[in-house]
């Protein structure tokens, strides 16, 4: 089998299904996965807030009706397809208008619409050109998460539930990305971007033979070609390496999607819809090595640093367990840590509960928090053996800034530096220029 992932690019425009169509049918034995229309959920998020302040969501609503209605019309399919959908949204609309109250189980409710809908047409029009296909919400088929919403994870029992539902079926199944529910039925999301994880959950699950990520570029590039133009395409990478680019802003791959495939060690191809002959990117256990060893780099912004200074640091055993029981209680998992004989410095990915983070360190700390940072991340294995990169590196930032923090790690295949959000984008591009051949 062989799990397949459409981004919303690739499902949003009746143009794009038609070619998604068409990649499906050419493959044995497909599992598909959809994200919802681009710029859908995000609407529904805008609609979500628009319910919530009363402020006419109906008109949102009808946009969003309409441009589904649009891709139906243009495809040919039955016009009343999406209606029970839709019908379920827009009371969703009215209850939360007249509540006056929006939880982030709401919000979860909200957001879950897009892929229920995308995955309806593609299945819809797939049948249409005469193949069996069906569309199913991905909580039907074993989906099952815990209820942190708006970043749920799958429960252990779900890879079974799941492939006990797909190995038996005679026909394409189209599954929505990004959602699932709790064991009680409340609906939730594995966090932004995570059809990607939904595919590579799925994957691992059927342990199928290749996970692919269907995309709007032609694989994992050098940098975000948004930022860098000259960014190229990566013919290879390993687990490590992809893990490392998608955890520090590589959009292209959810945070979470590697790990799934990593553990069933599947291969994961990231490739381009508007391109299927291209060859896209594979990601595997091993990768070779590139010539300039520094492979790609991805910046994460919006990125706050927490300072933590004490001189009862000094020759103190047990202090940093300390610190780190904190960020355990508060379930927040730190990225990048540099540590002084008298202060540590701490990364901080989300500006949630800083307040009562603080509150808990101040007890055995001064504490002061920075904001507006951005993480940059070299990524390539062997940088340890590449004496002269990270001088390379520091050289380069600090043509145009001072870094704020800088990481070596010991897995060898990441040199992290946090600057300022507003000069993150130079130092990508003069970055890109020096230490990527
Ligand atoms: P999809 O809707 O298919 O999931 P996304 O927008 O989530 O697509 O991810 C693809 C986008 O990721 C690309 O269009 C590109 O702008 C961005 N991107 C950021 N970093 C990279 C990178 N290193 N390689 C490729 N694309 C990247
Ligand atoms: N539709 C969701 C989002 O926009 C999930 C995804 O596209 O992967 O975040
Ligand atoms: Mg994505």
């Amino acid at each position: 089998m062989l799990a397949m992932k459409f981004g919303g690019t690739s499902v949003g425009s009746a143009a794009r299904i038609r070619t998604v169509a068409q990649i499906v049918m050419s493959k044995k034995e497909p599992v598909v996965v959809c994200s919802a229309v681009s710029g859908i959920t995000d609407m529904l998020l805008r609609i979500a807030n628009a319910s919530f302040a009363g402020s006419d969501p109906l008109v949102l609503f009808s946009e969003l009706k309409q441009k589904h209605d649009n891709i139906l019309a243009e495809l040919a399919l039955d016009p009343s397809l999406l209606e029970g959908i839709m019908n379920e949204l827009e009371s969703l609309i009215r209850r939360v208008t007249r509540m006056k109250t929006c939880t982030t189980e709401t919000l979860d409710h909200f957001m879950s619409f897009g892929e229920r809908l995308s995955c309806r047409i593609v299945a819809a029009h797939l049948c249409g050109i005469g193949a069996n296909a069906r569309a199913y919400d991905a909580f039907d088929i074993g989906m099952l998460t815990t209820n942190e919403f708006g970043k749920a994870e799958p429960l252990p029992e779900s890879p079974s539930l799941i492939k006990e539902a797909i190995s038996g079926m005679d026909h394409i199944p189209i599954i929505t990305g990004f959602i699932g529910k709790t064991r009680s039925g409340k609906i939730t999301t594995l966090s932004r971007g995570g059809s990607d994880y939904t595919a590579s959950f799925i994957g691992a699950a059927i342990d199928a033979e290749e996970i692919q990520i269907w995309t709007d570029v032609d694989g994992v590039m050098t940098a975000d070609p948004r930022i860098v133009n000259g960014a190229k395409t990566i013919g290879m990478l390993s687990f490590s390496e992809a893990s490392e680019l998608a955890v520090f802003g590589a959009k292209v791959l959810h945070p979470k999607s590697i790990q799934p495939a990593m553990e069933k060690n599947i291969p994961v191809r990231v490739l381009n819809t508007g391109n299927p002959s291209g060859t896209g990117t594979v990601i595997l256990k091993e990768a070779e090595k590139s010539k300039s060893i520094a492979k790609a780099i991805a910046c994460r912004k919006n990125v706050s640093i927490m300072n933590l200074t004490s001189t009862r640091m000094l020759n103190a055993y047990g202090y940093l367990a300390k610190i780190f029981d904190v960020f355990r209680k508060y379930h927040k998992s730190v990225d990048m840590v540099t540590t002084s004989e008298v202060s540590v410095s701490i990364t901080l990915n989300e500006a949630s509960q800083v307040e009562e983070i603080m509150s808990d360190l101040k007890g055995f700390a001064e504490v002061t928090i920075e904001n507006d940072k951005a993480i940059i991340c070299v990524v390539g294995q062997g940088m340890l053996e590449c004496a002269s990169l990270a001088g390379r590196i520091l050289e380069t930032v600090g043509s145009i800034t001072s870094a704020r923090m800088v990481s070596q790690g010991a897995s060898n295949i990441n040199i992290s530096v946090v600057v300022e959000n507003k000069h993150a984008d130079d130092i990508v591009r003069a970055l890109h220029q020096k230490v990527i051949v």
